[in-house]
């Protein structure tokens, strides 16, 4: 029988998919719960999304496999919204336990996807944390970097989070100077991408090169160049809004 629910099961970066290819269904979450009855469940009723995370990858029964979240964002398209949705949630759930204000342990909420405290009504909505990615361009070359920390085996673009006070477009600018030195104009919004890795909203720029050399900021860019758009390095996967404004901005 045709299953209804957003169903899905996540251990850190990967989620549990079926063979088959078809969708995970409330049994299948039943057996999960039973096989490890100490893993993390909810259900968020507004968007029919049923979560269970597990501490570790787990050896699963047959019929499932692991996969990466980032590879099924690309599988999904727009379609991506339950799953970012699920992961965004099970996040901000680990990170929600005390209220911020008086220390109690808070509880769900009966009326909303939120926290509230029962001692200072305090309420705690899901947080999403906004940055900024762009691609600067300068003619038909377009300005890419190895991030020092993280996926050191692609050029990406430049991307920071927003800092408290700042608009988007101030965000973009800062960021590409503080690490590259570059100053850039024309900056246009392009696209947005929900990045639940834990919790980003990315906001999507295009900008153009004004003037300055390339500078790196050691601590986050290992290496930074401007590359003809025709011979671009090793990019993001697919479906990321990385990967769409390298190939199709
Ligand atoms: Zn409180």
């Amino acid at each position: 029988m045709a299953d209804l629910k957003n169903n899905f099961v996540f251990c850190g970066k990967d989620v549990v998919i079926r063979t088959d290819g078809s969708a995970i269904t409330d049994e299948d979450m039943q057996i999960f719960l039973t096989l490890w009855p100490d893993a993390e469940s909810f259900v968020e009723v507004a968007n029919n999304i049923s979560v269970v995370g597990l501490k570790k990858q787990e050896i699963l029964p047959n019929g499932f496999t692991w996969t990466t979240i980032r590879s099924r964002f690309a599988a999904m398209g727009d379609g991506s919204f339950y799953m970012a949705r699920a992961k965004a949630l099970l996040e901000w759930r680990r990170n929600t336990c005390y209220c911020g204000r008086c220390g109690a342990k808070l509880i769900e909420s009966s009326k909303f996807t939120a926290m509230e405290c029962p001692e200072c009504g305090n309420e705690i909505f899901p947080r999403i944390n906004p940055c900024v990615i762009m691609l600067v361009s300068k003619g038909d070359e377009i300005l890419l970097a190895r991030h020092a920390q993280r996926n050191q085996d692609v050029y990406s673009c430049l991307a920071g989070f927003v800092e408290a006070g700042e608009t988007l477009e101030q965000a973009v600018h800062r960021e590409i100077m503080e690490e590259t030195g570059i100053k850039v104009k024309n900056v246009k919004y392009y696209a947005s991408q929900s990045w639940p890795f834990p919790a980003q909203l990315m906001f999507g720029f295009t900008a153009e090169y004004e003037s300055g050399d390339i500078t790196l900021q050691p601590e986050e860019i290992a290496d930074a160049q401007w590359f003809p758009r025709s011979q671009c390095p090793a990019t993001p996967i697919e479906g990321s809004l990385a990967y769409r404004l390298i190939h199709n901005s």
